[in-house]
């Protein structure tokens, strides 16, 4: 891989590249191309940027405002294994042309933004980050009839999809059963070769893949990669949901990181492992601790706890990520910590040393925004040890187990049970974020959420509804 643009130059002649893809994040954190003939790319452009219709894209610049320039970061240049013709895809930041600066409404800049703050504020030199995508393969075709279907039979069945199916006849037998899919080996698990695939070609593209597996739902996997700095990890998420996704499309599936597919099973999380370091220390470690996590991680956690409400609006931003937030499947949805537990919403891997010391969120998924879903968890977490916030915990129960009674007796916070919940915390609670998220930036994103998800999903009347209404 290439360090500057002339070894960007010399890797395109080397691999006969004939296209280069340069590609921008939006505010969902979809990924967004433009694919310029390599004739046409120079010193010029990679340094000064390049021109595109900033209008076009859901919320960001107004009609009378559109130009905007893609400044290529030439450093994450690597080859699409999917196209036909050699193409070499650049990742980009967005830069404002009347203001002369980075977008305010740029995610990865923002990202930039909050690592700035982490080394102006002191704290820190590094931040890393691990998230753990997890997804479901689904047939191509048939799963919008599979989808619907669950709603009726599930209720009424009292099973699952699958074994309404199988009530139907068919060859069931080697099915994974609802939370069965952990992990059994084929014939069972029917998706090793497409994951095995999936890994040969993350690593092509240059994501250090460790393992994968099957996780708890039918036709649910996960691969895991090594963690990276908060934009290097961020960007490994959208090549890891690219090739994912590609690789699925490519033999005839769909691949969906969707938090909860499936009503009665379990559903896709992100969990982000998180550390900050100076100096080469892990700043999160101290032996004899608690799970050996420092007073700094500690009140990191309780930042992060303190504003989880808002946080949620940027780490679980669809309204179908809070029917994943219950009890019962793994997804956490009290606001305490654990060692080991993975019914809490911050767990501290057991036993992991003084490198490896670090705290997992398990609340967040896959639909947020990966630049701004750490950038928001960090910018909490810095807030969280400027003011010694202490976090309610450890607890070390099933929190599952718990009931809602004593939850509110011992008054442990609790997520946001809905998007509209956490949009409006976010309206309430967000000055933690002003050192790097503008209010109009803030103000945009939340109007938009309400805009394509809060309100059109309100204003559905579900299959659900018809089965509960008399
Ligand atoms: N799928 C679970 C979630 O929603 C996690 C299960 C696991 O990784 N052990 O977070
Ligand atoms: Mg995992
Ligand atoms: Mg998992
Ligand atoms: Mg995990």
């Amino acid at each position: 891989f290439v360090n500057n643009t002339k070894e960007f130059f010399k890797y395109c002649e080397e691999n006969e590249v004939k296209f280069v893809d340069f590609r921008f994040t939006d505010m969902k954190g979809m990924w967004h191309h433009l694919t310029y003939m390599l004739s046409a790319v120079n010193e010029g452009n990679l340094t000064n940027g390049l021109p595109f219709d900033g209008s076009s894209v859901d919320a960001w610049q107004p009609i009378n405002k559109s130009d905007m320039l893609l400044k290529p970061d030439v450093g994450t240049a690597f080859l699409d294994p999917f196209t036909a013709d050699s193409t070499i895809i650049v990742i980009c930041d967005v830069y404002d042309i009347y203001k002369g600066e980075m977008y305010e409404k740029c995610p990865r800049s923002i990202a930039k933004k909050a690592l700035t703050h982490l080394s102006e504020s002191g704290v820190g030199d590094v931040a890393y980050f691990g998230p753990e995508n997890e997804f479901f393969i689904f047939d191509d075709v048939k799963i919008i009839d599979n989808i619907n279907e669950s709603y009726y039979r599930v209720d009424s069945e009292e099973g699952c999809w699958a074994d309404a199916r199988e009530i139907e006849g068919g060859n069931t037998g080697h099915r994974p059963r609802t939370k069965g899919g952990y992990f059994p080996v084929q014939p069972t698990d029917s998706m090793v070769d497409l994951r095995a695939e999936m890994m040969l070609v993350l690593e092509q593209v240059g994501l250090e893949v460790v393992l994968g597996h099957h996780e708890v739902a039918q036709a649910q996997g996960e691969i895991g990669i090594v963690f990276g700095d908060l934009i290097e990890a961020a960007d490994n998420v959208q090549k890891y949901k690219y090739v994912c996704k590609m690789v699925a499309h490519l033999n005839g599936k769909t691949c969906t990181f969707m938090p909860k597919p499936l009503y009665g099973d379990n559903g896709n999380g992100m969990h982000v492992h998180q550390s900050i370091w100076k100096n080469g220390k892990n700043l999160f470690y101290t032996e004899g601790e608690y799970g050996n996590l420092s007073e700094m991680a500690r009140h990191y956690v309780g930042g992060i706890f303190k504003h989880a409400r808002a946080v949620a609006a940027f780490t679980n931003p669809s309204t179908n990520s809070y029917k994943r937030l219950i009890p019962g499947f793994e997804a956490p949805s009290i606001l305490t910590y654990s060692s080991q537990n993975r019914s809490a919403s911050c767990r501290v891997p057991y036993g992991a040393g003084e490198k490896a010391t670090r705290i997992e969120m398990r609340f967040p998924d896959s639909t947020a925004c990966p630049y701004l879903g750490f950038a928001a968890m960090l910018m909490a977490g810095l807030d969280g040890i400027a003011n010694k916030v202490e976090p309610i915990g450890p607890m070390d129960e099933d929190l599952f187990e718990m009931p809602l009674d004593e939850i509110r007796e011992r008054k442990i916070p609790q997520m946001p049970h809905t998007l509209r919940g956490s949009l409006e915390a976010l309206i309430r609670d967000n000055d933690f974020l002003k050192p790097v998220f503008s209010q109009d930036m803030i103000d945009t994103y939340q109007h938009y959420k309400f805009e394509t998800q809060v309100w059109p999903d309100e204003a559905r009347p579900t299959a659900f509804e018809f089965m509960s209404t008399y």
